[in-house]
């Protein structure tokens, strides 16, 4: 058995692993684009599959974001016809996801999508959670009874929808030795979520592992808790609003945005409840999701309740709709998407806007900002992490700063940013609530580990900064003195 990483080495895109089963045989775990500085656009060689696959026998898609299946449509190309296994909800996200990705990065050639998400559906299997699903291999030699062996099991990792962490079950025969199958169980944690995120259970650890392959994303950070995170939301809303100005909420169409109407859902149905509230804004204020992409996946979220945590359970069967609540609009088409932003600007009455990207590296949140950056009746409110070189994190810095605008006597100082090419002034108030995360952090990352049963022999760190990577090993290698902690390379 042998692993090799064609991705998420040197940061936290393009995940994909190669399980090196024997000499005939290979799995893939996911194939993802790299994204953002990571992506090396001057090179179309971050796109290929520059490995030989003749003995991938199957894919593994541990979820669906495009860090971790982007790459698919060029493996297709490359000529793989095998399974490529997913849990049931994933299998269900993933051709929008592909053909999303397809549209805006690759081509506007109807044919050609449709024709890579046939091969897609064709070649999708998908597979509970918690069941085993056998892998069919190649004869390695010519006697039956020396056949490796091989299934996987994925158990939900609580990150987004359909999310999971896969086990993999080797009962490998050298093809030398005439001694018993070895058995031995890998776990590739895809991406593992906060134990506190709204909707989706916390990921539980897996009873074994001998080899574990762990993503480190916050592998050196701990997260803000849920209670102060909710309440920093109401909080900054509940001052936003005051001056009648529209909250714009940059947010990813899959798993924050149907995280924040969760929240939100929360907080008005609090409002509702209880009398000393009832005349607050909360009663009425429009909720509003731009972005079509977003309204597929809310949909899909509602198709799975059966994958929801207790809380959120809970709240369906007391007759509460978290996802499709009464003040929530969708805006689907294009012009309806203009008419609302023009709307809104006119109007002199508070709007909640959620819309993608949530880096505002394009989508819908750009003609938002266009519109209000300089409106100082405005306010943005970032949620997620804003990578370097992208409006986002431009606008985080340009903004003026709080204590900025406080000091008396000095006009505020006003950055900007450019748009299109179009200078803009930001006037805007901006804020960051840091603790929406779909990682796990420090804590949880060693918790995983901690309270499995049969405890990694050998650990392989992946997807993480430097920093997070090195951090991690050691606390790993402080947990298991004995074990060997590598970082991937
Ligand atoms: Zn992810
Ligand atoms: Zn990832």
């Amino acid at each position: 058995m042998r692993i090799q990483h064609h991705g998420a080495i040197n940061g936290v895109t393009g995940s994909c692993h190669q399980l090196h089963i024997d000499n005939h045989n290979s799995v893939l775990i996911d194939c993802g684009l790299f994204q953002g500085t990571e992506a090396d656009t001057e090179n179309e060689d971050h796109l290929a599959i520059n490995f030989d696959i003749s003995t991938v026998k199957a894919l593994i898609v541990t979820h669906c974001h495009i860090d971790h299946v982007g790459r698919i449509p060029y493996l297709l190309a490359a000529g793989f016809k095998g399974p490529i296994y997913a849990t049931t909800a994933t299998a269900a996200l993933l051709p929008l996801v592909i053909e999303d990705a397809l549209k805006v990065g690759v081509t506007r050639n109807q044919s050609i999508i449709r024709a890579c998400i046939k091969l897609l559906k064709n070649q999708l299997v998908p597979v509970e959670y918690r069941k085993w699903q056998s892998l069919e291999l190649a004869i390695s030699s010519n006697s039956a009874n020396n056949q490796s062996k091989a299934k996987i099991k994925f158990q939900m990792a609580g990150h987004i929808l359909g999310s999971a962490y896969v086990e993999v079950d080797l009962n490998v025969e050298s093809e030398k030795s005439t001694t018993r199958p070895n058995n031995h169980r890998v776990v590739f944690s895809g991406d593992l979520g906060a134990p506190y995120a709204p909707l989706l259970p916390a990921p539980k650890s897996p009873y074994r592992a001998d080899t574990l392959i762990i993503e480190s994303t916050y592998g050196d950070k701990n997260h803000q808790n849920r209670k102060a995170r909710t309440k920093n939301l109401q909080t900054i809303i509940e001052k936003a609003v005051t001056d009648n100005g529209v909250v714009l909420i940059p947010a990813f169409s899959i798993g924050r945005t149907q995280e924040l109407l969760y929240e939100l859902e929360k907080i008005i149905h609090q409002h509702k409840k209880q009398a000393k509230h009832k005349n607050s804004f909360w009663h009425n204020i429009d909720i509003i999701v731009d972005s079509p992409m977003a309204a597929k996946f809310t949909e899909q979220y509602q198709n799975f309740k059966d994958l929801w945590d207790k809380e959120a359970k809970s709240e369906l069967s007391v007759g509460r709709h978290p996802l499709s609540f009464e003040q929530l609009y969708t805006v689907n088409a294009h012009q309806e998407h203009l008419q609302t932003v023009e709307y809104l600007a006119k109007r002199n009455k508070p709007a909640i806007v959620i819309a993608a990207s949530g880096m505002c590296s394009g989508g819908r949140i750009v003609n938002y900002l266009k519109q209000f950056l300089h409106d100082k009746t405005a306010d943005i409110l970032f949620v997620g992490y804003q990578a370097q070189g992208t409006l986002g994190r431009d606008i985080q810095k340009y903004a003026p700063k709080p204590h900025e605008e406080k000091s008396e006597g000095k006009s505020k100082a006003c950055g900007y940013v450019y748009i299109d090419g179009k200078k803009i002034t930001i006037k805007a108030n901006t804020h960051t609530i840091s603790g929406y995360s779909a990682h796990a952090d420090q804590q949880g990352l060693i918790n995983f580990v901690k309270r499995m049963r049969i405890k990694p022999k050998h650990i392989l760190i992946v997807h993480g900064d430097e920093q997070a990577k090195a951090s991690l090993k050691q606390h790993y290698q402080e947990l298991l003195p004995d074990a060997l902690i590598e970082i991937g390379k």
